[in-house]
């Protein structure tokens, strides 16, 4: 997938589009204009929800009436999402919105695009917070385990070493959040794996890379068809295969 992804950069081609990744990109959007505009101090919750139809996007859904559904969802995350805004309006200030922080880890440089960081007024900490459209619930394991939120945490700290850093995932859908933080030992353990992995990466020869059944991953992977060309050519019955190590 990586080869497939970032070596041949093959992906327009294969990507499809999906209902879920349309309606999440939309109400990113919607929330990152409502931030960028003022947040609740400037934008009523029926402007907010005006603007949903400014950034609405079709793609991806079976039907009208599947988009419809999605819409009047998304009209509900938004009025549940304006009244957490105002309610916590008077403790916090964007930091930055929608934003590629980077740092520099000498043979590679680790990015991550971050939805925002909030600023809290009483101690200056800084809290990244990551919109999840699909969910419903969220606790704080998982907030912990997530390698996104941990990298996002990471890259926030180094570029800002005197302040408290944490990380909350708001489960759009459940209008919820949780929140956890790393201390600076679980950073540095981050840190060294990241860098590990970084350089695996810079040293796997991916081009000699050819393409295995993977019973787990290739039935939801975009570039299936691709992968099964090559395995047809070779000879080989993928879909025993798939099967076969799926049991
Ligand atoms: S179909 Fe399977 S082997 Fe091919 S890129 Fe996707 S996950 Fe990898």
């Amino acid at each position: 997938m990586y080869r497939l992804e970032y070596v041949e950069k093959v992906g327009r081609f294969y990507h499809k589009s999906r209902a879920g990744f349309t309606f999440g990109s939309t109400l990113h959007q919607a929330l990152q204009t409502f931030h960028e505009d003022g947040g609740s101090a400037a934008v009523s919750a029926p402007e907010l929800v005006a603007k949903l139809e400014t950034v609405w996007q079709s793609q991806g859904y079976e039907s009208a009436e599947h988009e419809a559904e999605h819409k009047v969802e998304a009209v509900r995350i938004l009025e549940t999402y304006h009244a957490a805004s105002e309610a916590r309006a008077e403790a916090t200030k964007p930091f930055l919105i929608e934003k590629m922080l980077k740092w520099d880890m000498g043979l590679f440089v680790l990015t991550g695009r971050i939805d925002r960081i909030d600023e809290h007024s009483a101690d200056g900490a800084l809290e990244i917070v990551d919109y999840k459209s699909g969910r419903r619930s969220v606790s704080e394991e998982d907030v912990k385990s997530a390698l996104a939120m941990s990298v996002y945490q990471l890259l926030t700290k180094r570029s800002n070493p005197d302040r408290r850093v944490y990380a909350t995932i708001h489960a759009l859908r459940g209008g919820v959040t949780a929140s956890a933080s790393y201390t600076e030992e679980e950073m540095a353990a981050l840190e060294d794996e990241l860098r590990g992995m970084g350089t695996l990466i810079l040293e796997t020869d991916f081009e000699a890379i050819q393409p295995i059944p993977l019973p787990e991953e290739c039935p939801y992977c975009d570039f299936l068809p691709l992968c099964t060309r090559a395995w047809k050519r070779e000879g080989r019955d993928y879909a025993a295969e798939l099967i076969l190590t799926a049991d």
